[in-house]
């Protein structure tokens, strides 16, 4: 069975062993509750490093006050098995006080931070790159797998890896959906039949922007009304945001150009489910 790994000495006297022998690291950082989505990192890392780590830990500080931490979904043994089948080499699942022994030190990265998601989640950028620097450091790999669910995330660790010099190489993946276009997290499991259903305007809304443009349509305003008129048909879906950026920079677009982000984020009921794509 795959090792599950609690504390940091332990987790550092297996890479730091690689290491001395010369072998490739890399690491899928996740919060758990694993699914195809995490799975696809996983595959990913394992092809093109000699070992794989996945970290399996829901990080509290990236979460607000009023948030979902405690309901944040876990099965570490399900996780472990998925990690094993997958061909990751060692699970690192430590408790929060392990990660933060009366830490005073945050990691935050300025104006990408301020947009999108970061409007509605003040803390959790910080959250994000301080446990994702913790992390670096602990296991210090040679690449770190995210996925482009989380796109303005992707953008902040990039730009916070180049900022920090950090010598990681940094793999953005693909969405991973379900069959019917809803793209997949641990947080579907919030969602009673009802609402799984009025999830799927998303992905609706999304591929009637990216249509638009597929058209020819040049105006960013136009796509952003697209997509939000088609989420607003759904009586259970409250907007959060639906924005078109730069995808660098995260600069608002005026034109429907690449590299464009189109990002939504929609509370379906209590749940705050998060999509978008990417013209390159
Ligand atoms: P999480 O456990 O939700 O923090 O996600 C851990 C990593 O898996 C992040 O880099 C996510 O972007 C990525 N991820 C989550 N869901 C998906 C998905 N449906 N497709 C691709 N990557 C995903």
């Amino acid at each position: 069975m795959i090792p599950v790994v609690k504390t940091i000495d332990e987790i550092r006297e297996y890479v730091n062993k690689w290491h001395k022998e010369g072998l490739s690291v890399g690491l899928v950082p996740t919060m758990g509750y694993l699914h195809e989505g995490h799975k696809s990192l996983i595959d990913r890392a394992v092809s093109e490093n000699d070992r794989v780590v996945v970290s399996d830990f829901v990080n509290p500080t990236q979460f607000g006050p009023n948030e979902d931490l405690e309901a944040y979904p876990r099965d570490i043994e399900r996780d472990a098995a998925l990690c094993e089948s997958a061909g990751a080499a060692v699970v690192f699942n430590p408790e929060p006080e392990e990660m933060y022994d009366n830490a005073l030190t945050t990691v935050s990265v300025d104006k990408i931070t301020k947009v999108l998601c970061g409007k509605t989640r003040p803390v959790h950028f910080a959250g994000v790159c301080t446990v994702v620097s913790k992390l670096f450091n602990i296991v210090k790999p040679d690449r770190a797998y995210f996925g482009q669910k989380d796109a303005q995330q992707l953008i902040v660790v990039k730009k916070m890896v180049k900022d920090l010099n950090f010598d990681i190489e940094i793999v953005g993946c693909p969405i991973v959906r379900e069959a019917d276009g809803l793209a997949k997290s641990s947080r579907n499991t919030y969602l009673n039949a009802e609402e799984r259903k009025a999830a799927l305007c998303l992905s609706r809304g999304l591929s009637a922007g990216r249509k638009l443009i597929e058209n020819g349509e040049r105006s960013a305003e136009a796509v952003k009304n697209v997509v939000r008129g088609e989420i607003e048909k759904e009586q259970l879906a409250k907007i959060d945001y639906v924005e078109a950026v730069n995808a660098e920079t995260l600069d608002n677009a005026e034109t429907a150009e690449a590299p464009l982000l189109v990002a939504v984020a929609v509370y379906i009921g209590k749940t705050r489910l998060i999509d978008n794509f990417i013209v390159e």
